[in-house]
């Protein structure tokens, strides 16, 4: 082996153990954390959260945790089976052998290395919803709705994803060296066009969504929005009860297709007050600029990702050094895009930390735009019934939360809230 596909071998190994060491440390420090913390809920809760909430909180977060560990140890195994070990390589000759080179080969390769990982992973995703979920009464699917999901999903994977990869694979073919200027290109159109369509045709596939019909609750919805300068094309409720019991409200499309959508477990959860804060801190994500900033960095980040396929997809240590032989005589497109993909998570994940902490900053201005436009107080009780109903923990290991969490803990949100409230 030349020495630069060597450097990285090792490179790409050291990264993977680094990961892997460090997801180990900081899931024992949560779980420790956690279990020590079991017996008492925290002073600044024991009014509102009943010792038995506190517990199964607990409970459900170790679990998750310990999980958690077990599909990391599943991910890296795959990675690893998939480059130094030659599963790639396999796969991609294999493909050769039947096709030839060329689009459909490559088509294959992606669609072939898509579909095995999915089967892979279906196990541990059936053991998280119908054992960890269902144990803690959050899951709400039967096995046919879960399997309609899954063949649901894969189809609109194929419809959706064929087509833009083979554009993409017959730009890195045909438009010279600057061909990553242009895939880029295609991919943001891609992404600008799938948030005006996922709200509208994608999401409508897997729940119903219904004009809220509430007189009252639309009237103060819609008052705030007026008070917020905040237009939207419609407030909906969709049945997320019918797969799990966690609850949410969110925003989707952008411009002036901007619908609102309450989970219609968070209508049943919480009372007008509290939708109106809850609704308000989401409104602060859009008037402080939130969404626009995260896609002008996922734009920024994505062009850099590009350029940077751009020169390693011509580079003969790229392939070599993570497994797989280059095709002299037919294009490796797919096998770059897909080495690519698999290699650069294992960088990206030493930049969480500082995703989150901006993920963070942003929640704290959320809120307190939400206690500038309606009661603190209201959110604070909201969040509260929001972190019961999910069993989300209320003592989480702080390395823990500072590397992860895009929420801050609870504790440091409702102290500054109800800070707020109190008249000093
Ligand atoms: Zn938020």
């Amino acid at each position: 082996m030349e020495s630069p596909a060597l450097m990285l071998s090792l490179m790409f190994c050291a990264l993977l153990v680094a990961g892997l060491i460090t997801r180990t440390v900081l899931a024992s420090r949560q779980i420790r954390h956690v279990a020590r913390h079991r017996a008492t809920v925290p002073a600044a809760f024991a009014q509102t959260i009943t010792p038995e909430a506190h517990q199964k909180a607990a409970d459900y977060t170790i679990t998750k945790a310990r999980f958690g560990l077990l599909d990391t140890a599943l991910e890296a195994a795959m990675l690893l089976g998939w480059t130094l070990l030659g599963g790639l390589d396999w796969l991609n000759q294999t493909l050769l052998a039947a096709l030839g080179g060329g689009m459909v080969q490559q088509l294959s390769l992606l669609a072939a290395f898509s579909l095995i990982g999915g089967l892979v992973g279906l196990p541990l995703a059936w053991w998280s919803t119908f054992r960890i979920e269902e144990r803690f009464g959050f899951n709400k699917m039967t096995l046919s709705l879960w399997l309609g999901d899954l063949f649901k999903g894969a189809l609109v994977g194929a419809l959706v994803g064929l087509p833009i990869a083979a554009l993409v694979l017959w730009l890195m073919g045909a438009a010279g060296a600057s061909w990553w200027v242009w895939a880029w290109g295609v991919w943001m159109a891609f992404n600008l066009l799938a948030l005006v369509l996922y709200p509208t045709v994608i999401a409508p596939l897997f729940n119903k969504f219904e004009p809220l019909q509430d007189e009252t609750l639309k009237t103060r919805v819609n008052a705030l929005m007026q008070r917020c300068g905040f237009a939207a094309k419609g407030l909906f409720v969709m049945d997320g009860s019918k797969r799990s019991a966690h609850a949410n409200a969110y925003f989707t499309g952008f411009g002036a297709a901007k619908r609102v959508v309450f989970f219609d477990t968070l209508l049943q959860q919480l009372n007008p007050a509290e939708i109106d804060a809850v609704l308000a801190h989401e409104l602060g994500h859009y008037k402080r600029r939130h969404i626009l900033k995260r896609i002008v960095l996922m734009f920024a980040l994505s062009l850099l990702g590009f350029a940077l396929l751009g020169w390693v997809s011509g580079q003969n240590w790229f392939y070599t050094g993570l497994g797989v032989m280059p095709s002299l005589d037919a294009p490796n497109n797919a096998l770059a895009l897909l080495l690519f993909m698999m290699v650069v998570p294992l960088f990206t994940y030493f930049l969480s930390p500082l995703m989150a902490r901006m993920s963070r900053s942003h929640e704290f201005e959320a809120d307190a735009y939400a206690m500038a436009q309606t009661n603190g107080q209201d959110l604070a009780s909201a969040l509260l019934k929001l972190y019961k109903d999910n069993a989300s923990t209320l003592t989480p290991d702080p390395v823990f939360a500072r590397f992860y969490y895009s929420h801050p803990p609870a504790s440091e949100r409702i102290a500054r809230l109800r800070a707020a409230g109190t008249p000093a």
